[in-house]
């Protein structure tokens, strides 16, 4: 029997932000690929793992603040402990603070870098660290943005962040490729979650987004699925530092 190149079973993926949103999209698709999932974030994941339930795959959740990176290496032993490995990172969690450059507070900046860079760097090397340690490979799948390619506005932070995760994505990449750890990332154009809550209640806004969009609609969680598998898996095998738009054309126009 051939197995799909797409195929997750006997993996383990640690998916943050899984709780809501394009986290919960990731994780449902990794799942259905066979991945059992460890959540990691902030909040109860109660109607992720009720999802992840109906595909029948193993899971565990952490509840952890990912605004700072002290804690984060406990994550990858105590996923590996308790599911007994660790084989994918999805670095999800984000937030955004919109706001004037010319009135961006330090909270503002610090807030958005930390969660959305700095802990995504020191999670990514306490994984690779674990990888390395245990001569196995491994894949990493950055969330980065339209604004790892354009500048936004009024989001100074979150573009400087989001800029970094696909500077970062090649760095790590060219570092850990020889370690057989693959280090990619996803860059979802317009979604509809909680994330762009703001700009879907802005009706002029709105328009102006999708009038660009040429599937002309906003994405859906689940349109992220193929994405993840692909570079999660042994498809991927040879796809290294990457940022892969998922944007319905957004960025062909
Ligand atoms: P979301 O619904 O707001 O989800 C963000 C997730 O990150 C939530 O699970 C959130 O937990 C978690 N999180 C935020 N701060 C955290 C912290 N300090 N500690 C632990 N967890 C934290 O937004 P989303 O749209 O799904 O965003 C997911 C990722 O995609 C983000 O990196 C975002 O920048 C990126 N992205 C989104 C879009 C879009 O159009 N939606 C486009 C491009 C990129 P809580 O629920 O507790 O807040």
């Amino acid at each position: 029997m051939n197995v799909s190149p797409f195929d997750l079973s006997n993996k383990v993926a640690l998916v943050t932000g899984a709780n809501t949103g394009l986290g919960q999209g990731m994780a449902i698709a990794l799942a259905e690929a066979g991945a059992d999932i460890a959540l990691i974030g902030r909040s109860e994941p109660s109607n992720t793992l009720a999802k992840l339930s109906e595909v029948g795959v193993k899971t565990h959740s952490i509840l952890t603040d990912l605004g700072s990176a002290d804690k984060v290496s406990g994550i990858i032993s105590e996923t590996a402990d308790i599911l007994g490995r660790a084989d994918i990172l999805v670095n999800n969690a984000g937030i955004i603070k919109r706001n004037e450059a010319i009135d961006f507070t330090p909270d503002e900046w610090d807030a958005v870098m930390n969660v959305n860079l700095r802990t995504l760097f020191f999670l990514s090397q306490a994984f690779a660290r674990h990888l390395i340690a245990a001569k196995k490979p491994g894949k990493i799948i950055n969330i980065a943005s339209m604004l790892t390619f354009q500048g936004g506005v009024r989001v100074p932070s979150y573009t400087a962040s989001k800029s970094g995760v696909g500077g970062l994505t090649k760095a790590l990449a060219n570092e850990w490729a020889g370690h057989n750890i693959n280090v990619n990332a996803i860059a979802p154009g317009y979604f509809a979650t909680n994330n762009t809550a703001a700009l879907q209640s802005d009706e002029k806004r709105n328009a102006e987004i999708l009038g660009r969009i040429p599937c002309g609609r906003w994405g859906r969680p689940s349109d992220l699925g193929g994405a993840a598998v692909f570079l999660a898996s042994q498809a991927s095998d040879y796809v290294q530092g990457i940022t892969l738009p998922v944007d319905g054309g957004w960025l062909s126009r």
